[in-house]
């Protein structure tokens, strides 16, 4: 049955069409008619039986041969101009005018492309000419009539359009489906030749010129020939007529050619026997690894179909992973029992073992680059990432003994999986007369088991993680390899010597060779040496070429940097690399974005005393640690948010260490390095991190509230001083003062303090304007803009509020704190309008352009930020109270803030005190802070009046009539300014009976005042 269908399903038209050149028609296929009588059999059920008449070898043909039109001995006019006229043996194809030095010679001394020919015309003496775009080739016949027919024969052949029209039409190819192009040096030929390889044909020409205009020396058909790898920069190409040795530029030229020739000689090969006996199941029609479709190739140890550009990377995990052969080329293999391996597993079954937890995400797909390529495949199949985990084995000997009991059944599934997953094809039997799982096979009858267990007798897979998981650092069996830039040095100046290696890591060495091919390696790293390793995220410009770099930082105060040809490979090397120094605990740290990861010295919170060793891991402005193998959570300190950030010299012991200190959010962690050079590199690493880089608010210093610093700043100094002040953020400061302040603040908000004496308020206020209107997006985001404006066709203004709502939710975090921020202070200034003039309508056209970023002030605009300050509280949620501070909360506020403690009976509360503290008054419990503040204003020297808060130390009496109070107290009644000089007086005041009574001092008796 299984071959009747075989024979129905290799010949429908789909697979024949796509399939490049199919198997020529024109040749007889001495199996052919074994298949008819299959085909009859099979019909009758005997199938089966008639297996030894199919041969299950691909049988061998060459390509078609063009039909030679016209050969002959000629005179050809030698080319030196000598008229000198030599004999040459002459053929036209069709596709080209070749000339030989005799009809025994395979190879020719010169040819024209039937192409390149432009007009063929008669001379005199029996000769005509061939014109071509470059040259004229003259040539003289025998006899007329001889010249007349390959005058006849050329024209016809070359005559454009309508006739012969489908051979003109194949023979212009040589531009476009040329597969490489390049000089080569041809042994015995002197100078080099060029050499373009089109389809299954090598074409040797002298020159560039010579290729385009369509001449060339020879052309040597690939099929039957073969490539062979020879010493350095050298390979051959042998035909069975002569070798042609040639030597390319560099051994990597060389191995480019190598591969392409190879590629054409499987190309050249039409036979598709096997291929479609193969594909007969219907998930082999699509490349196990990308789906690209019809693949040509197989790893006949991992049951995979594969197409081309896989099968490559295929071979780079070598033999003892994967063997790969050509369901083309390697014809002998496929014996009987392999193809129906190939049919009775398929694809399908193939990645239920190989692909079953494959997410979706890591998906390969035929158009993947050869990097994607490679990562995935190796993925795949050498760490067997999405490989279908077998349960409820514990140890080899288990997965073992299941693999004997395996092997005698038909499940062949069953069998790959348990190899796969590591059991020993070779493991011993107990039985010495059936001493392997392949004599088990045997002796049962299982054919495909045996032909599975055949073709892995060499392979090698690791055996299940989870039993070599238990050293300490990661996996000594991690191995990786490939092409990485490399330069050892402890400059950056290196990165113009960075030379193309060939580097391995494994055992936790990474080694770099001169060659692929090389035996010895140029130089060694211990990478479990390594404190730190760097990773540029961007391209880096070297010597050769843009690179991605990893630095890897040694014990040693070495550095090495390793460069990828793209970021995909540069991740996979740090993977592998990190894997070697960083203990499996804090492998969390290690993050996509990671740019320094190591360890270090440090010191913090609760131990202060002892220095331990953490792993440090900084990705943006966030440093993550750990403290590896001891107890311990990770902690993150947000570097943006550093209130403090110095280095200083320590003294431990004998020697003096540079030591970083960081404070965040009431945090102090030291840190200090291996050596100099690592501590250099953590410690500009973190100034970088810490400082504003660029201008989006999440790139700016920011506080603890999340606010940025230069917002904060501004905001407290135009609280302190401009909140009185008439028309506060409507005057205009001096750009050059505020482009300097803008400077300062980028450059360290940190270090930026706003003095009233230094700085002029509308310096101030033009730079917050300023540095909302230069942001990188707007504060209400343009992304934004169209739904702040339509929520003003809202009428009712409750609804419109909620409207703004959502959309303040829905802004990046950092947005939201500033726009509280921002909106607090402003909803403030018009809390206070009566002494600045300034209402929420005033300020919202002042601010409407700095937070939507447009260049006027639209009336939605402004609308719409009115609406926002005007609703600040409900917006934010914030309680009335909480923003019109009374005098008790502001007491008990401050107390816990101080942590100070007090018991019941203690009444604190707020002092206000003026007059640089010549009076002073217990505000009362009701009184609202801010209005009484706001009231220094109309003082002489505002700034001489401030808070106290203090216990009181008057008492209570519950009945005001019987209260008595006298006591020394300042007066002054403001009369007699030039007589006092504007000074309080000490006068003993008694509080009697609703009365205030005043006296000179205690002693004197003569009232001077009484109200
Ligand atoms: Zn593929």
């Amino acid at each position: 049955q299984l071959y009747y269908n075989i024979k129905k399903v290799s010949k429908p038209k789909e697979l024949k069409e796509k399939g490049s050149p199919p198997a020529p028609p024109t040749i007889p296929d001495p199996y052919k008619d074994e298949y008819s009588t299959v085909d009859d059999f099979a019909l009758g059920g005997e199938a089966r039986n008639a297996l030894p008449d199919i041969s299950p070898y691909a049988c061998f043909y060459g390509a078609p041969k063009n039909q030679v039109l016209k050969v002959g001995w000629l005179d050809k006019l030698s080319p030196q101009g000598k008229c000198v006229f030599q004999r040459r043996w002459v053929r036209f194809d069709g596709e080209s005018l070749a000339y030989y030095n005799n009809d025994k010679e395979m190879y020719s001394k010169g040819m024209i492309l039937a192409s390149a020919i432009r007009q063929v015309r008669g001379l005199g003496d029996n000769k005509f000419e061939v014109v071509t775009s470059l040259r004229t080739f003259i040539f003289r016949a025998e006899r007329e009539g001889e010249r007349q027919e390959w005058m006849e024969t050329l024209q016809t052949a070359t005559r454009p359009p309508a006739c012969g029209s489908q051979k003109r039409s194949n023979s212009l190819p040589h531009l476009s489906s040329t597969n490489k192009r390049g000089l080569l040096e041809l042994r015995g030929y002197k100078g080099r030749v060029l050499v373009s390889l089109a389809g299954s044909k090598v074409r040797l020409c002298k020159t560039e010129q010579d290729f385009k205009s369509g001449l060339a020396v020879a052309e040597v058909e690939l099929t039957a020939a073969n490539i062979r790898d020879a010493d350095r920069r050298c390979f051959d190409i042998n035909t069975p007529f002569k070798n042609f040795c040639f030597t390319a530029e560099s051994e990597r030229e060389k191995e480019e050619w190598i591969e392409a020739v190879q590629e054409s000689i499987a190309e050249t090969l039409s036979d598709y026997e096997v291929a479609e006996k193969i594909w007969f199941n219907e998930a082999n029609r699509s490349c196990a690894d990308c789906r690209a479709l019809q693949p040509e190739w197989a790893s006949v140890n991992l049951g995979v179909v594969i197409c081309k550009k896989c099968a490559g990377q295929h071979r780079s995990l070598g033999p003892s992973i994967s063997k790969v052969r050509s369901l083309k080329l390697d014809s002998s293999i496929w014996s009987n029992e392999l193809v129906e391996l190939f049919l009775e597993v398929g694809n399908k079954n193939a990645n239920s073992l190989w692909a079953a937890n494959l997410p979706l995400e890591e998906e390969l797909y035929s158009g993947a680059s050869a990097e994607q390529r490679a990562t995935f495949i190796r993925r795949k199949y050498r760490e067997r990432k999405y490989r279908r985990v077998l349960e409820g084995f514990d140890d080899l000997e288990q997965l073992n003994q299941a693999l004997c009991a395996a092997v005698v059944s038909p499940d062949v599934l069953q069998t790959m999986a348990l190899v796969f997953s590591g059991a020993d094809v070779m493991c011993a039997t107990g039985d010495p007369t059936v001493s392997t799982p392949y004599l088990l096979a045997q002796r049962a009858g299982q054919r495909l088991q045996m032909e599975f267990l055949h073709q892995n007798k060499l392979s090698d897979f690791p055996r299940l993680e989870q039993w070599s998981e238990n050293t300490t650092l990661s996996d000594a069996s991690l191995f990786m390899d490939g092409f990485l830039y490399i330069s050892s040095g402890p400059t950056k100046t290196t990165l113009d010597h960075m030379t193309r290696r060939w580097c391995t890591l494994e055992g936790g060495f990474l080694s770099y060779y001169e060659s692929e091919r090389s035996p010895s390696a140029i130089g060694r790293v211990d990478v479990t040496e390594v404190v730190s390793l760097a990773v540029s995220n961007t391209e880096t410009m070297t010597g050769a070429g843009t690179v991605f770099t990893v630095e890897l930082y040694l014990q040693t105060e070495r550095a090495l940097i390793v460069g990828a040809e793209t970021q995909e490979t540069q991740h996979d090397w740090i993977q592998a690399l990190t894997k070697c120094f960083v203990p499996p605990k804090v492998e969390g740290l290690l993050q996509r974005d990671s740019e320094l990861i190591g360890r270090l010295l440090y010191k913090e919170g609760h131990d202060l005393y002892h220095w331990r060793t953490g792993w440090f891991m900084l990705e943006g402005s966030a440093l993550h640690f750990s403290p590896g193998d001891e107890e311990g959570e990770e902690e993150v300190l947000q570097l943006k948010q550093l209130q403090e950030l110095t280095v200083s010299t320590h003294t431990e012991g004998e020697e003096k260490i540079q030591v970083l200190l960081m404070v965040e959010g009431g945090r102090t962690v030291y840190i200090h390095g291996f050596n100099k050079m690592d501590f250099t590199l953590w410690h500009s690493a973190i100034t970088l991190a810490s400082g504003t880089d660029g201008k989006a608010l999440s790139d700016q210093q920011l506080t603890k509230n999340g606010v940025p610093i230069i917002v904060d700043s501004c905001i407290a100094f135009v609280t302190q001083y401009g909140l009185c002040q008439e028309g506060v953020y409507q005057r205009p400061g001096d750009p050059g003062r505020v482009a300097l302040l803008l400077d300062e603040f980028t450059r360290d908000a940190r270090n930026v303090k706003l003095r009233e004496k230094e700085h002029q308020l509308q310096d101030v206020t033009d730079t917050l304007k300023s540095f909302l209107s230069q942001a990188e997006d707007a504060l209400l985001t343009k992304e934004l803009y169209p739904y702040w404006v339509s929520a003003l066709d809202e009428k009712d203004e409750r609804q419109r509020v909620k409207k703004y709502s959502t959309f303040i939710e829905s802004l990046p975090k950092i947005n939201r704190s500033t726009l509280d921020a921002l909106l607090q202070h402003l909803y403030r200034i018009q809390q206070c309008s009566n002494l600045n003039h300034m209402l929420s309508e005033k300020l919202a056209s002042v601010f409407s352009s700095c937070l939507f970023q447009t260049q006027g002030q639209t009336p939605q605009e402004t609308s719409v930020i009115r609406d926002l300050i005007s609703n600040y509280v409900t917006l934010f949620s914030v309680s009335q109270k909480h923003l019109i501070m009374r005098s008790a909360e502001l007491a008990e506020t401050a107390l816990s803030m101080r942590n100070v403690t007090f018991s019941a009976d203690d009444l604190w509360t707020t002092f206000e005190v003026i007059e640089n503290g010549e009076l002073e008054r217990p505000l009362h419990h009701s009184e609202k802070i801010l209005e009484q503040v706001l009231e220094w204003s109309t003082l002489d020297y505002p700034s001489s009046a401030f808070l106290v808060i203090k216990k009181f130390s008057g008492y209570l009496a519950t009945d005001h009539k019987q209260f008595i109070k006298g006591d020394y107290l300042k007066f002054n009644d403001g009369s007699s300014k030039l007589l006092s000089g504007h000074k309080f007086q000490d006068r003993y005041v008694v509080l009697r009976a609703e009365q205030l009574l005043l006296y000179r001092d205690i002693k004197v008796s003569t009232l001077l005042f009484s109200a």
